[in-house]
């Protein structure tokens, strides 16, 4: 387990940049942690560490949002709206999760039941003692 700090939008964005550089096939990250608190800018890093260069937002409508053009597909879910996870298994969500792509899910705790037992945790934490913009973000290889 790692644990990194970040003070800024621009760190958190280059520690996805790093993890997104050395990603492998078929690796699926959740991404816990409250509104506002940085998964997604913590994804765009993922996306421009894979060599994405189009901009990377949360799906508002759409649960899913894919980008091809990089070193590996990335495949970003952002379930914070989803009713129940039969809307997950709707789209084909094992296709992504067992693919050859990188798989980012934000709010990934709502579908806990229907995730990869194999997966990378990251966890993003505030810590308004230490600052507005200070973030600590576990990142967990060991699965579950
Ligand atoms: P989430 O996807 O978790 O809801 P966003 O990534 O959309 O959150 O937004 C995070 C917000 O927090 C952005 O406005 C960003 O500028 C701000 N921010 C401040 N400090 C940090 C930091 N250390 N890491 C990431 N984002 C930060
Ligand atoms: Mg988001």
């Amino acid at each position: 387990m790692m644990i990194y700090e970040t003070n800024s939008p621009e760190d958190t964005f280059r520690l996805g940049e790093e993890i997104g550089r050395n990603a492998s096939p078929g690796e699926v990250y959740t991404l816990t942690g409250d509104l506002g608190v940085g998964k997604t800018v913590f994804t765009q890093g993922v996306a421009a560490g894979l060599g994405i260069a189009g901009p990377v937002n949360s799906p508002t409508f759409t649960i899913l949002q894919i980008y091809e053009e990089g070193r590996l597909p990335l495949y970003h879910f952002d379930v914070y709206r989803i009713g129940d996870v039969e809307e997950m298994e709707e789209i084909g969500c094992d296709d992504y999760f067992y693919g050859d792509g990188v798989c980012l899910i934000e709010w990934a705790e709502l579908i806990e039941e229907i995730l990869p037992k194999d997966r990378i945790s990251v966890t993003i934490e505030k810590d308004l003692d230490k600052g507005f913009d200070y973030r600590r973000i576990t990142v967990d290889r060991s699965g579950i």
